[in-house]
Formats: C-alpha cells, structure tokens, sequence
C-alpha cells in the first residue's frame, strides 16, 4: 500500500463523525475482481457484508458504477445505500427512486440501433469481443480478444466510428468502449450531487478504472470549497491500471484484497465490526 498515513488519518477523522462521513465505491474492479465477462463477476461475501456493516454505521454509502443501476444493485443489494449507473446516467437515493438523466431518453433510440449494428457487423464471438447494451449506454468489450490491439481497431471502425456519425459519444475504458449521449454526466457528476445532497464532512471515493478519475476530482474540489472537509481517493491497481487512475489517487491499494483491508480499517475506526 502506499499512502497509508492518508488512510490513517481519514479513518480517525471517520471514528470521530461517522455520521457525517461518506463512502463513494465503484464496484467491478474495485470490491468485485475482474471476471473474463461482466456477466461473470460477484461480490465476495466477505467484502459484501464488510460494506452492509458499513451501510448503517456512514452517512452515506454510494456504489457508483458503469454498470446499469439494476445490474450494479443486483451485485451488491444493500437496503440503505445509494447507487449510481451508467457512470453517472442513473441515480438511485437512499430509499429512492431509479431516476435516469431526461436527457438521455433522448438517445436511447440511437444507442439501440449502434447495439444492432455492432451485433451484425462484428463477429463477436470469434474476436472475443462482449456487447453490453445497457439501454442509455452499449459497452463493448474486449478483455477475451486474443489479439486485443486489432480487435480495438476492428472496434474503432466498425462500431465507434458509426456511433459518431449517429451523433453519440464515446469512453474508452479498461478493454473496453463504452457509446453514450453526448451530455455531461459522469460518476463525477453524480456523486457531486450527492455530496451536495447531504452534510457530509469527510468522504472517501474507491475505484479502478478511468471513470473513476472523473469521480476522484470531484470528491476533491468538494472537499477543497470547505476547510472543515476531509478527502481520500482510494486505487485499487492492478499490473493494468491506467496511469491516471494512480496519479489521482491518494492510496493506491492492491486490487482487490488491499480495498478490502482499507474498508475493514474504516468499519473498525467506526465501530462497524
Ligand atoms: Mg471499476
């Protein structure tokens, strides 16, 4: 682990306000190891109920996924937590509503029609390529691909190029591109909003990937508007993780073991195990 001052110190500050303290989670990658496929991934049951032990004693705890809200609600079904999907295109509050960006409605149509077409065009199964077509947003892929490099360009041309010209936006990912409405939502977005929502003074974001980059810096500017506040932004890193995602992060921890020793110190600074 490097930053385990940063750790130390935040998790002090938890045991004196777990009220007011927030913890913002990604999911795949971060509390769920990386399968082969999505459809393949899970929570460990250790790390499971680590996080339902969490839930009560925080003010907030947010899982914060690419996944749709559903599907990431499926992984870790914890009463009393929050959720955001689709990186920041679907919310869920404490006890609330599934509430999806109006905006995105919008796109749904286009979105649709790049997912047909990308089914048709691309022979996924020989390129090992897997499409995930999450309504507001299609994933695509590609971690199975034995030759990544020209499956990404196969990737490139026949369905990012289109998705372009159909007016839609495109992430890359980890082995992965993700089509989406061309609006300003990301986890960073969301998870601004819910910081905003609540009288949080300390929050703690979690994450893998480069989306989880997006929600890093706004934990941080958040934290930055009040002196009172206090931040840490938690990689969990792997021999893949992209540059950025270290660079942004104040911990960098082993994926995925390591996450689970920094949580299990802040359920014990906060009195949750
Ligand atoms: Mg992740």
């Amino acid at each position: 682990m490097s930053g385990a001052d940063a750790l130390e110190a935040f998790a002090r500050a938890a045991a004196e306000r777990p009220q007011a303290t927030a913890l913002l989670c990604d999911i795949d990658g971060t509390v769920s190891p990386i399968a082969p496929t999505p459809a393949e991934a899970r929570v460990p049951a250790a790390f499971r109920d680590l996080l339902a032990a969490l839930v009560p004693r925080l003010g907030l705890v947010a899982f914060v996924t690419g996944r749709a809200l559903e599907d990431g609600r499926r992984m870790i079904p914890l009463d009393g937590a929050a959720y955001v999907g689709t990186h920041g295109l679907e919310t869920m509050a404490v006890d609330g509503p599934l509430v999806v960006e109006p905006l995105a409605e919008r796109y749904v149509a286009a979105v649709h029609e790049t997912a047909q077409a990308a089914a048709r065009d691309l022979d996924c199964e020989a390129l090992g390529v897997v499409l995930e077509d999450k309504r507001t947003v299609l994933a695509v892929h590609y971690r199975l691909a034995e030759d990544p490099a020209a499956t990404r360009r196969r990737i490139l041309e026949r369905v990012v190029a289109p998705a372009r010209r159909r007016g839609l936006a495109v992430a890359t990912g980890h082995f992965a591109f993700e089509v989406r409405p061309p609006l300003p939502f990301t986890k960073g977005t969301a998870v601004r909003r819910l910081l905003d929502a609540g009288g949080h003074l300390a929050a703690m974001s979690c994450g893998d990937d480069l989306t989880d980059v997006a929600m890093f810096t706004a934990v941080r500017d958040w934290g930055e508007r009040d002196a009172r506040r206090l931040t840490l932004a938690l990689a969990a890193v792997t021999g893949e993780t992209p540059r950025p995602v270290v660079e942004a992060a104040d911990v960098t921890v082993r994926a995925t073991p390591g996450v689970y020793r920094a949580l299990r110190r802040l359920a014990e600074a906060v009195g949750a195990v």
